[in-house]
């Protein structure tokens, strides 16, 4: 019987509450805080009625002194941090001072600078460890399972996985021009970043979207796909022993790029501040103001995601190919949380990495990347909690 304190009420925060209610054996109650008091209590009252306590908050978790207050007046057993990653560092100071066990979903950005880097969460490694304090970094899908599927296939397929594909393909249609399937301004810094992959050792930095390759992706069909760089490149290439190259792919569709570039090349996407009317702006964060909310893109999304990771070792000796990934239903995902498949894939890990920080599994004190930890349980929980997962042991391989 445990409290959690969640920190957002978006897209993402819809599922994880939706989903901590389905566990309320383990979640007795949930208390959801947001910078605007009536989302977080439009959710509340979506996900109340059942046996978990729930209660609304508001909190500007860019403030340190207001989080503490909060966690002090509401004492939870964990903060669940699906706000924005611009208050990983805030939420995580509070939670050292506080002394309780915080999970995120995507890793640290300064709004400055488009920059993807564990480098800024990892400092707090000693203090989180010396304080007693679990930290969980990363746990949604990419990052996320794509680490527990990672420590899965170390455990149990290989001795030593020399390459790993992670391959991003979302096949949904939400009908509109041009949108993001989750908050614009971090998509649109993830997408028009310089694209990297590690290789031998080192990262390879190439211009944005410059690597394309073609892949068939069960219940979705043929796709292009692009080299981004992302986040969980960083710590799967310091906690895999023996990797060689880590890639990551996403799929976009023709009229995403089109309007993107467009976009860009008339300095739409731009994070440095402009002078307009009077006002400084930064146009993206216009631009955000401009585009679907994320959030009602659910209830117009049909078709699925395919998320997952190709692995290429050697076992007993011998080479070995090797693919796990999850298969989620846009329409389904809306049907059951009220959120599509983008933000259901997100949340299910989310619930499911907290969950196991209070059951003691998971609890280890310290700042972790989910591959670190324990995945038999996770895998489980994750054909429970509805993202069941797929092998593939004769997988095609990107070229
Ligand atoms: P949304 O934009 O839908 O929701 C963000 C929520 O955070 C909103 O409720 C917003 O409140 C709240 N918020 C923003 N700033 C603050 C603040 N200073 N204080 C308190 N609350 C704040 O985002 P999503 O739900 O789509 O995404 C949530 C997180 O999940 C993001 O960090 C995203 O990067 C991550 N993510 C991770 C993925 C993965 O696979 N690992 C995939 C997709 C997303 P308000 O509405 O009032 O602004």
């Amino acid at each position: 019987m445990s409290k959690a304190l969640m920190i957002g009420a978006g897209g993402v925060a819809s599922v994880v509450a939706h989903k901590c209610a389905q566990n309320h054996a383990v979640f007795s109650e949930l208390t959801i805080a947001s910078r605007t008091f009536e989302k977080a209590d439009a959710l509340r009252a979506k996900v109340t009625g059942g046996p978990m306590k729930v209660s609304a908050a508001a909190v500007d978790a860019d403030d340190v002194d207001q989080l503490v207050a909060l966690i002090e007046k509401e004492k939870p057993d964990i903060v669940i941090h699906v706000a924005l990653p611009y208050q990983d560092l805030t939420i995580m100071d509070a939670c050292l001072i506080t002394r309780t066990d915080y999970l995120d979903t995507a890793n640290y950005e300064p709004k400055d600078e488009a920059k993807f880097e564990y480098k800024w969460q990892w400092d707090y490694r000693e203090r989180f460890k010396a304080a007693g304090v679990t930290a969980i970094l990363g746990c949604g899908f990419d990052p996320g399972v794509t680490g527990v599927f990672s420590a899965y296939a170390l455990k149990h397929e290989f001795d030593v996985i020399r390459q790993l594909d992670i391959l991003d393909c979302n096949g949904g249609d939400h009908g509109y021009p041009f949108a993001t399937n989750f908050n614009p301004e971090i998509n649109i810094r993830e997408v028009t970043a310089p694209g990297s992959y590690f290789e031998d050792g080192q990262f390879i930095e190439t211009p944005p979207l410059a690597i394309k390759r073609r892949y068939a992706f069960e219940g979705v069909g043929e796709r292009d796909m692009y080299l981004l760089h992302h986040e969980e490149l960083e710590s799967l290439a310091e906690n895999l022993p023996g990797i060689e190259r880590i890639r990551f792919f996403m799929t976009f569709g023709e009229s995403y790029l089109m309007h993107l570039k467009a976009l860009e090349n008339v300095g739409m996407t731009s994070i440095e501040p402009i002078e307009f009317e009077g006002q400084q702006i930064i146009p993206l964060q216009f631009l955000k103001a401009v585009l679907p909310d994320p959030a009602s893109l659910g209830p117009r999304t049909r078709g699925k995601t395919n998320i997952g990771c190709i692995f290429s070792g050697e076992k007993d000796g011998a080479a070995k190919h090797y693919r796990l990934y999850n298969i989620c239903d846009h329409e389904a995902a809306y049907a059951e949380v009220g959120s599509q498949a983008v933000s259901y894939t997100t949340g299910v890990p989310a619930m499911i990495g907290a969950s196991l920080v209070l059951t003691g599994e998971w609890k280890k004190p310290g700042v972790h990347n989910v591959e670190e930890l324990d995945p038999d349980r996770f895998m489980d929980m994750l054909n429970t909690f509805g993202l069941p997962w797929i092998e593939d042991r004769d997988p095609a391989l990107v070229p």
